[in-house]
C-alpha cells in the first residue's frame, strides 16, 4: 500500500490509479470491482479493519463490498441516498438508465449487501467528517479531515483523464452521472473546503490541490 497521509493508505491496483481503494484509519473506503476481492484481502493482511465505507454504490466501487464484509466480518457504511440500491441490487437507483447496458456493469457489479449505517452529512468515520456530495450518485459521500485538509472525494471529480491517464481535474463522464448539474454544485461545495490533498476514485492523489480546485470550480458553467 502507498501511504498518502497519516493513517491513510492507497491500495495498489493494476493499472495503477485506475480504480482506487483506500484504508482510512481502520476503515476500508470503496472495494473496486467484483474482481478486486483478492487484491484487497491480501493487502489488508496484518492491518486492523473494523468497517467498510463507500463513497458511492457504483459497480467499480461496490463490486467486492459484499465479499470483503463477509470475509472480514465487518459492517458496511453507505450514504443514505445509495443505501437502498446497495441493499436491493436495483442499480437503476444510482446510475443512469443507459449505464445498465454498458459491458462494465456486467463484469464489475457485485452482489447487494445489508447496510449497517446510513451515513449523512456531519457523521464521523475514522476521524473524518462525512460530506454529502450528490450528483454523480444520489448518495455520494466525501470524507474530510480538516486537521491536514485531506479530502477523499470518490468520483465527484476524476483525478486523471480516463482515456489518456494524464493527471488533472475532470468532471465524471456524463453517461455514468445521473445528475451532472447537482454534481457541479457538489464540486463547488468541496472547493469551498480548500483541500490540500485530494484522493480520487480514479487518478493519483493531488497535492497542493486547493487553488487548482478553486480555479476548476470557478470555470464551470453556472
Ligand atoms: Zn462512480
Ligand atoms: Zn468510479
Amino acid at each position: 500500500m502507498q501511504q498518502v497521509a497519516e493513517n491513510v493508505y492507497l491500495l495498489h491496483g493494476r493499472p495503477k490509479y485506475a480504480i482506487n481503494i483506500y484504508l482510512m484509519g481502520d476503515v476500508l473506503v470503496d472495494a473496486g470491482s467484483r474482481m478486486a476481492e483478492q487484491r484487497i484481502l491480501s493487502q489488508l493482511e496484518g492491518h486492523t479493519v473494523t468497517a467498510h465505507a463507500l463513497t458511492h454504490a457504483h459497480p467499480d466501487h461496490q463490486g467486492s463490498s459484499h465479499a470483503v464484509c463477509e470475509r472480514l466480518n465487518i459492517p458496511l457504511l453507505c450514504g443514505n441516498g445509495d443505501a437502498n440500491a446497495m441493499e436491493s441490487g436495483d442499480w437503476s437507483l444510482v446510475i443512469p438508465d443507459n449505464w445498465s447496458t454498458a459491458p462494465q456493469h456486467r463484469f464489475w457489479t457485485g452482489p447487494p449487501h445489508p447496510v449497517s449505517t446510513r451515513l449523512r452529512e456531519g457523521d464521523e468515520v475514522a476521524g473524518f467528517s462525512v460530506i454529502e456530495v450528490p450528483g454523480h450518485a444520489p448518495g455520494h459521500l466525501a470524507y474530510w479531515r480538516e486537521s491536514d485538509r485531506l479530502l477523499i472525494l470518490g468520483d465527484v471529480l476524476n483525478g486523471m483523464n480516463l482515456m489518456t491517464t494524464i493527471p488533472g481535474l475532470h468532471e465524471p463522464i456524463k453517461m455514468w452521472t445521473p445528475d451532472p448539474d447537482e454534481n457541479r454544485r457538489s464540486i463547488r461545495k468541496v472547493a469551498s473546503l480548500k483541500p490540500d490533498v485530494i484522493c480520487f476514485g480514479h487518478g493519483p492523489p493531488m497535492l497542493d490541490a486547493s487553488s487548482r480546485l478553486e480555479r476548476f470550480a470557478n470555470a464551470l458553467p453556472k
